[in-house]
This record gives structure tokens, sequence and C-alpha cells, in this order.
């Protein structure tokens, strides 16, 4: 089998990683990939948000299947264009993707097929929203509608904070996407992340996730694409997640299938638990950076089996097999990220790099110059370890990360603290 996958991100990588080790595969091409990913695929050029390109390209290379990596493409509608020529996709519609690219559309769904989220309200003015907080009082949770690169939440802790956000919104802040505000319930509690496939109709979960979104040790300091990630979520238990998949996952993709816009890829269900109970934060329609990296290191070489057979819609036909393994991933961001920061700065990878299949360094931000491997982003390198205990995986991941000779990069040195 000959496959693309879109994208070139720590995600990525981890993604060519896992469908590599498995023998049908023939062929992989990531466009447009990294300096990690060149060891173990083709990368190319590609506009991978334009359909009509990324159909050709497939055309062209004989591709039999597409992992679509990163939101954007999703949002735009490569997967209709690769399903209307008849070639396999992994990753939901145009339509579909709506969960993750408008906020009001997820708690409508949620509305409509009784899933339990925060209580909320929609505005597309100014004044009845800012009534609507003094209303509600702080804390409170103001939304900008569309993809705004995460930046388009406030957490508001006083109502003065709230009110700036609704006039940031409706002043441009975030272009189009702030043009609709959702104002939500503060909802408490610990944050877990769920992973399930969906065919349209049939859910298999993947497995579950908690990261760190500030950029500093304790948990402080401003947010960030992600620090590093573990998997599995002690919080999230097989009740839980049970619970999950009968009160929030399977009703959304039962009301989707409904609307004739049925989901198809993964569906990512971001969760606040509190007291043994979980409620929907937000959905997102393709794999997390870094959750990603540590599930990919936990399903390993079937991950392709289970993606082949969520794109061909036919997901009742497989399982996942199970280790009793847990996966930390750190990511090694550079200096100054995520304000300002210095790209093509040099990276010494240790000559004598063990990587395994326990044991994995992924590449974000890299590329090649002259030979030498340079920065090229704000996240730059995925230090991944698995083990029989997560404190086993974090030390083969701090054992990865430690030795890498970078000056201008820097890593926490805490991930995973809260379940270890
Ligand atoms: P990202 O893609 O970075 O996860 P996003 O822009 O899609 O972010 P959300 O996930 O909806 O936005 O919100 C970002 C974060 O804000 C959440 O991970 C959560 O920590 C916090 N948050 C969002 N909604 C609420 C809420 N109702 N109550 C408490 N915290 C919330």
């Amino acid at each position: 089998m000959n496959i693309l996958i879109l994208g070139g991100g720590g995600r990525e990588h981890a993604l060519a990683w896992a469908i590599r080790q498995n023998p049908k595969c023939d062929r992989l091409i990531v466009a447009p990939g990294n300096a990690g990913i060149a060891a173990i695929a083709r990368c190319a050029e590609l506009a991978i948000e334009d359909g009509a390109a990324v159909v050709a390209f497939c055309e062209e290379h004989a591709i039999d299947l597409v992992v679509i990596g990163p939101e954007a493409p999703l949002a735009a509608g490569v997967a209709d264009a690769l399903r209307a020529a008849g070639i396999a996709a992994f990753g939901p519609s145009q339509a579909a993707a709506r969960l993750e690219a408008s906020k009001a559309f997820t708690k409508e769904i949620c509305d409509a097929c009784g899933a339990p989220t925060a209580a909320w309200a929609r505005f597309d003015e100014a004044e009845p929203a800012r009534d609507y907080i003094r209303s509600k009082g702080a804390p409170i949770v103001v939304k900008a509608d569309g993809l705004a690169a995460g930046k388009g939440v406030t957490v508001a802790m006083t109502e003065a904070e709230a009110l700036e956000a609704v006039d940031a919104a409706f002043g441009g802040a975030f272009g189009a996407a702030g043009a609709e505000v959702v104002i939500e319930e503060y909802m408490e509690g610990e944050e877990a992340s769920f992973f399930v496939l969906v065919d349209g109709t049939t859910c298999l979960p993947i497995g579950t996730a908690q990261d760190h979104k500030r950029v500093g040790e304790g948990d402080s300091g401003p947010n960030t694409g992600g620090m590093g990630a573990y998997s599995p979520a002690p919080i999230l238990t097989g009740d839980l997640q049970a619970r999950v998949m009968a009160e929030i996952i399977q009703p959304t993709v039962d009301e989707m299938a409904r609307r004739g816009m049925p989901f198809q890829g993964v569906l990512y269900a971001g969760l606040m638990i509190r007291d043994g109970r979980a409620r929907l934060v937000e959905y997102n329609v393709r794999f997390g950076d870094p959750e990603c990296q540590v599930l990919m290191m936990r399903l390993g070489a079937q991950a392709l089996d289970l993606i082949q057979a969520c794109a061909e819609s036919r997901l009742d036909s497989v399982s996942v097999s199970w280790a009793d393994d847990h996966a930390l991933t750190v990511v090694l961001a550079a200096q100054g990220y995520p304000g300002d920061y210095a790209k093509g700065t040099a990276i010494r990878l240790p000559e004598d790099l063990a990587e395994s299949s326990s044991a994995m360094i992924f590449h974000a931000g890299t590329a090649e110059r002259e030979g030498r491997l340079v920065s090229a982003g704000g996240r730059v390198l995925n230090a991944t370890g698995r083990g029989a205990t997560l404190a086993e995986a974090r030390d083969r991941a701090y054992a990865l990360a430690e030795p890498v000779d970078w000056p201008e990069g820097f890593f926490r040195r805490d991930i995973g603290w809260r379940a270890l």
C-alpha cells in the first residue's frame, strides 16, 4: 500500500514511524515532512490545503491512503476532494470538521444529543455579550467561535477580563474567527484527552492522554502548543471511558450521521473531569501534538491497520491489541518559545543515539542545512519513551532528551508530575 501523510510536525513523524513499521506499507511519502521524517520516508513539497493539488499528487504517485495530520487541510475540505476522487482518506469531511472549526456548532451538537458540557450562549454583537457576562459574573470563559490557533480562548477570572476578551474578539483580534463569540460557564476539574476512531458510525477508542500546556515547570507561565504528554491518563479509568463513550462520543457520532455529515477520522475529546464525571470541553478532529507521539509509541505498527479500517469504513472488523504499557514525551523547544525565538540554530544529536520501539526522538520543527540538523520552529524535538510503568517511560524519555546538544533549546523537567 502506498501512503501519503500530510503535515510536518512531531505528530506526523510519530504517525510515519508507526506506519512504516507495518509490512503493509510499501511507499511512504510525507508532505512537507521534516528532517527526522526524511530518514524514514520521502518528503515532498505539496500545497496540502489545496484538495485538487493533493488529488493530483496522489494520482501521480499511485497513493492508496492519505493520512491527514493537521486541522487546516480538513477545514479546507481536502478529505472531501480525496473521497470524491476515490482515494481513501483518514480525516473528516469539511462539514464534519466543523466540530473543531466552530465552537458554537459543537455546542449545538452537544445540546441536540444531550452530551454534558458547560452551559453556553452565542453572540454576534458586543453589547448583548457584555450584558450576558454581567448577568453571569466571573469566572467565565470567552471563546472566539472559529480556529484561532488556541489563542481565541480566555478563561476569565474577573468580569473585566471577560469584557476585554469580548472587545478583542469583536475588535477583530482573531479576524473572521472572532466574528461570533461563545461564552461559557467555567468548569473546574482535571483535564484529559480521549481519542476515538470513528468510521461514520462505529467508534473505537484508541487511548487516553494528558498534556502539559504551560511553558514552565509546575504548569506555570504562558500557554503553548504543549510541552509534553503521557498516556494513559490515570484519571480516565475504564469505567469513566465507557461512560464518556455512552454519554458523549456515540451520541455525537449518531447526531452527526443523522445530520448527513457522518464523522470519519479521529475524534479527540478534551474532557473536564470532576467527582468522577466528565464533561466535554472541546472536540478536535485530528490527533493532538504531542499526544499523538505517545499514542503512536504505544500502538506501534497496528496504527496503520486501525487507520486504514477507519478510512475504509470497516472499524467493526478490527480491534486494538493493548499492551499494559505507558508512554511519555518531552518537548524540546527553542528558548523564548512561545514568544519570539531564533530559528536555524544547530542541534547535535548524540552519535550513539539508541532509538528503539521504546525510545524515539520524534522531530517537529527541524530542517537539514548543509548536512547539519537545525531548528526550524518553536517546538523542535519530542523525546519519547515507553515502559511498563510511567516512571520507566519518563526515565527513557529524559535519557534521550538530556544528551541532546542544543544550547538554544530547553525542556521541562517535570513532565508527568501529576500522574507520578
Ligand atoms: P486548544 O486547541 O489549544 O486546545 P482551543 O482554542 O480549541 O484550544 P478550548 O480547548 O476550547 O480552545 O479551550 C482551551 C483551554 O481553555 C482548555 O484546554 C481549557 O483548559 C480551558 N477551557 C476552555 N473552556 C473551558 C471551560 N468552560 N471551563 C474551564 N476551562 C475551560
